[in-house]
């Protein structure tokens, strides 16, 4: 099964909710106004990363095209090619 590693440059998330209002099952609103990613696991450098498969891929697409300042990306498994 194909999977996809979902990334969030979460200091640079301006926190306008789009992708919460367009991905509720994956995307939220935190405590410091910024998304996050539900379930996601936080790197050190305040990014954000979940694997994610097929069945998840459409909506976390259309999320990332509808941020305003394109933080939210979707790669291969191993990161080493941006797909959205
Ligand atoms: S759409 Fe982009 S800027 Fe807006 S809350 Fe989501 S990640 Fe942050």
């Amino acid at each position: 099964m194909t999977k996809y590693m979902l990334r969030h440059d979460r200091p640079n998330c301006i926190g306008c909710a789009a992708c919460v209002a367009i991905a509720p099952d994956y995307w939220e609103m935190a405590s410091d106004d910024k998304s996050s990613i539900k379930g996601g696991k936080r790197m050190p450098d305040g990014t954000e990363e979940r694997v994610i498969e097929e069945k998840d891929f459409a909506a976390n697409k259309d999320a990332a095209q509808s941020c305003p300042v394109n933080v939210i990306s979707v790669w291969d498994e191993n990161k080493t090619k941006k797909i959205v």
